[in-house]
């Protein structure tokens, strides 16, 4: 109770000081960083116009590394505060490493991203014809709406290694004049029956065939022409046989390349902004940050999307073993510099969509354009399948972000028991690491054609930036 006497309180001034408002991030930021985020989103849209496939992914940013100084790992030679290298884990998973000033012992700050997305796949036999049309068989990766990845044109990504061990590079349908592909569709004259089914039983996963021919080899006789036809044009361009697909990683994945959105080009829309647009900014922070106190590492992590396993996936060992040697090499035991460490878990979140709104809950949700999303946890079904930042490291990363002007928001993915999914971050905490996820808003996440807001894309590199640089 308080006396009565006492001056009368102010509501709005005391809102101002106790409660939380939400505010557009247009209303917040600076001119200064309204500039510097559009610049940003330029060169992002190269970045991910030349990095469709994790393949692609690494290749790139080994390139942008090395101009800027980066060599490659070699755990026999000891290294200096400023140094700069990055470890290519089978050209499908990338560790940056700027040795800090203390180096390791004080454990190192971690940012870690995924750079595959939500794909189709070749079987290993995929070719065959039908009807005179000749087709791939393809294999979903990743969590995917099947209706989405139909009549829409593609693009073929990757390699195949042939019996003599020469690898050839396979890129067609992104450069101008180049053709492309897709998966047919229904006309709705004729689904009656399809559009009864529920969404996902609409399109059945062994039906994502894809479309790559039509013509037969001009001859009088034989069988299976056009596939004949298909195989004498691949190997004349790459010199491979049908038995060569066994050892291929072929990927289709939109042909599109990244676009501005809305009139007031505010946005960017794109093929696999989950998750690269959590690994560029993650990329330009390790190789923009000056030499940092404690050693910083930014991971570009394979198979996120389908559970991080396999050697190029966080639920490896590749990263222990990196951390293991930066460690050995400053004599220190790597479980204590494990024990130490902290890391950003560079993931997107699912932005509030106001023509699917029950589907979240607003209170606790991310939206466009409020910064970069900090996620307290993720996982489904009762916070199962997830690692949980602690209220301690939570405080220390907030303050880290206050401190230098990030615009941040927070956010859970969706209503509680609306699904769920999960991120590298609970691999990561399994090397008793502290971590938190920190990324963008993503508008028709795992969608061909996905959308973020530049002003967040900035200020995920700010911040993580800022966690490399934090004392
Ligand atoms: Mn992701
Ligand atoms: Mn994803």
């Amino acid at each position: 109770m308080s006396k009565k006497n006492e001056k009368k309180l102010d509501p709005k001034e005391l809102a101002e000081s106790l409660l939380l408002s939400r505010k557009n991030g247009f209303q917040k930021v600076s001119e200064k960083d309204l500039g510097k985020s559009e610049k940003f989103a330029d060169a992002y849209k190269i970045f991910l116009d030349s990095s469709k496939t994790e393949r692609e992914a690494v290749r790139t940013v080994v390139a942008l590394a090395e101009k800027e100084g980066f060599t490659a790992f070699d755990p026999s030679r000891t290294y200096q505060a400023g140094d700069r290298v990055y470890v290519n884990n089978r050209g499908k998973a990338l560790i940056l490493a700027v040795i800090g000033k203390k180096g390791c012992k004080n454990g190192v700050r971690i940012s870690a991203a995924h750079i595959d997305s939500p794909r189709l796949d070749l079987k290993p036999h995929p070719l065959y014809e039908q009807n005179d049309l000749a087709l791939f068989k393809s294999h979903y990766y990743g969590g995917i709406k099947k209706y989405q990845w139909t009549a829409l044109p593609l693009s073929m990504h990757g390699i195949v290694v042939k019996k003599d061990g020469s690898v050839v590079e396979i890129r067609v349908g992104e450069e101008l004049g180049d053709p492309q592909f897709c998966v047919t569709d229904l006309l709705p004259h004729l689904s009656a029956d399809q559009m009864q089914k529920t969404l996902a039983k609409a399109i059945e996963g062994e039906n994502l065939n894809i479309l790559i021919g039509s013509q037969p080899l001009d001859c009088d006789e034989g069988d299976n022409l056009v596939k004949l036809n298909v195989m004498r044009l691949l190997n004349e361009k790459y010199g491979i046989t049908e038995e060569d697909f066994v050892s291929a990683d072929i990927e289709f994945v939109p042909a599109f390349h990244a676009v501005d959105v809305g009139f007031d080009r505010s946005m960017i829309g794109a093929y696999g902004h989950d998750d690269r647009v959590c690994a560029y900014p993650a990329v330009m922070a390790a190789l923009d940050v000056k030499v940092p106190e404690e050693t910083c590492l930014t991971v570009l992590a394979d198979r996120e999307e389908v559970g991080s396993d396999g050697n190029t996936g966080l639920n490896s060992e590749f990263l222990r073993y990196f951390i293991a040697d930066l460690a050995q090499a400053e004599g220190l035991e790597p479980r204590h510099v494990l024990s130490r460490s902290k890391c950003l878990s560079a993931d997107v979140n699912a932005a509030y969509d106001p023509t699917y709104a029950s589907a979240y809950e607003a209170a606790n949700s991310c939206f466009l354009n409020c910064g970069v999303c900090v996620t307290k946890y993720t996982g489904a079904r009762g916070k199962s399948g997830t690692n949980e930042a602690p209220a301690e490291f939570m405080g220390k990363v907030r303050a880290i972000l206050e401190k230098n002007d990030v615009l941040w928001q927070t956010g859970e993915l969706g209503k509680v028991d609306g699904g769920g999914g999960g991120t590298v971050a609970m691999y990561i905490a399994n090397l008793n690491i502290d971590v938190v996820d920190v990324g963008v808003p993503v508008l028709s996440m795992h969608a061909p054609f996905e959308v973020i807001s530049k002003l967040d894309l900035y200020m995920a590199y700010k911040a993580f930036l800022a966690f490399f640089e934090a004392k």
